[in-house]
């Protein structure tokens, strides 16, 4: 089974276009069933009631309404959660996320890739801050995080049903999807599309969600900015020392010594918050991909274990 998750905020005025685009593309898939799950993040413009209307009229739909506006991650997480499928497509209802690209993603899963991305292109109808500000981000981002990420992708992208369940349990209360999904680790691949416009209607993404969204991706997966005091207190105390060296004059290194002192106990600090904070995040130590009867197990099977071994191993 594949399951669509559709992530609506306000979307009264595209809904059922993207509807009818999505039924008509899941129509012609063949050898697969489908469920579609609509996730109401908190609409106050009678996006509920199409939701409904829809279900009435289409049996494949399935729908969450959440109590309040939680965030397009709470709301793609839900649908997570509430999928059934053995690969899972998350999409946005504004038609900026072509679902003509749903068979091919498919064949790829198909062909034994457990995530399959859908990477811009280009960006139609976006503005010059909105695409400029990604390009920089999704650099930034992938310089400074712990493992590589899938870049100028959003959450558009099909997961294989291991991958979703893995996601569903993790207890991150920030979990920043589009990095999630790399930490794991996952046999990983794309297949690239030119962004259309927003159908209709405005962007949900205001800047504070905007910035919001890539505050999460950064704390997520790069300690870099918790290091940043650890680096300036070193960096200070190390030209401190030089230039009271190269001037012979230990009254040069009053200054530096105690402003450096201060940014490495604020690193110590840091470090310390970042145990914490792994800690809390909840992620496994690592993630099994397959065994051949080796280790302290007896060889019974070379199948690849359950998902709940594959994270307690
Ligand atoms: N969305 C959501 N909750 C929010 C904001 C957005 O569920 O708080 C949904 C929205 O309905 C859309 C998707 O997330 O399906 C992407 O939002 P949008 O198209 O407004 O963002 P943009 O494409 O402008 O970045
Ligand atoms: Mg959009």
């Amino acid at each position: 089974m594949l399951s669509v998750v559709v992530p609506c905020y306000n979307e009264v005025e595209v809904l059922a276009q993207t509807h009818a685009r999505l039924a008509r593309v899941l129509g012609r898939l063949a050898g697969f069933d489908r469920e579609l799950i609509y996730v109401d993040d908190g609409s106050t413009d009678g996006t509920w009631e199409v939701i409904n209307s829809l279900a009435k009229t289409s049996g494949s739909v399935r729908a969450l309404r959440l109590s309040r506006n939680f965030g397009h991650q709470a709301a793609c997480l839900a649908g997570l959660r509430a999928a059934g499928g053995d690969a899972v497509v998350v999409i946005d209802a504004d038609l900026q996320d072509p679902p003509e690209l749903i068979p091919d993603m498919a064949a790829l899963w198909r062909d034994g890739w457990s995530v399959v991305s859908a990477r811009r292109r280009s960006r139609e109808g976006e503005t010059l801050f909105k695409k400029a500000s990604a390009y920089a981000f999704y650099r930034l981002l992938n310089t400074l995080s712990d493992h590589s990420l899938a870049l100028d992708t959003g959450d558009f992208r099909l997961l294989d049903r291991e991958l979703v369940a893995l996601l569903a349990e993790v207890p991150d209360k920030n979990l920043y999807l589009r990095g999630a999904v790399s930490w794991f680790g996952f046999p990983e691949t794309s297949v690239t599309y030119d962004r259309d416009p927003r159908h209709a209607g405005e962007s949900k993404y205001t800047l504070r969600k905007m910035l919001a969204l890539s505050r999460r991706g950064l704390l997520a997966g790069s300690v870099a900015p918790l290091r940043l005091s650890t680096y300036l207190g070193t960096a200070v105390l190390a030209g401190g020392l030089a230039a009271a060296a190269v001037q012979r004059d230990a009254r040069l290194l009053a200054r530096p010594a105690a402003f450096g002192a201060h940014a490495l106990a604020l690193g110590i600090v840091g470090e310390y918050l970042h145990a914490v904070f792994r800690q809390v995040q909840g992620r496994p130590d690592y993630v099994v991909e397959e065994r051949l009867g080796t280790g302290d197990r007896p060889a019974y099977a070379v199948q690849p274990l359950p998902v709940e071994e594959r994270v307690a191993l």
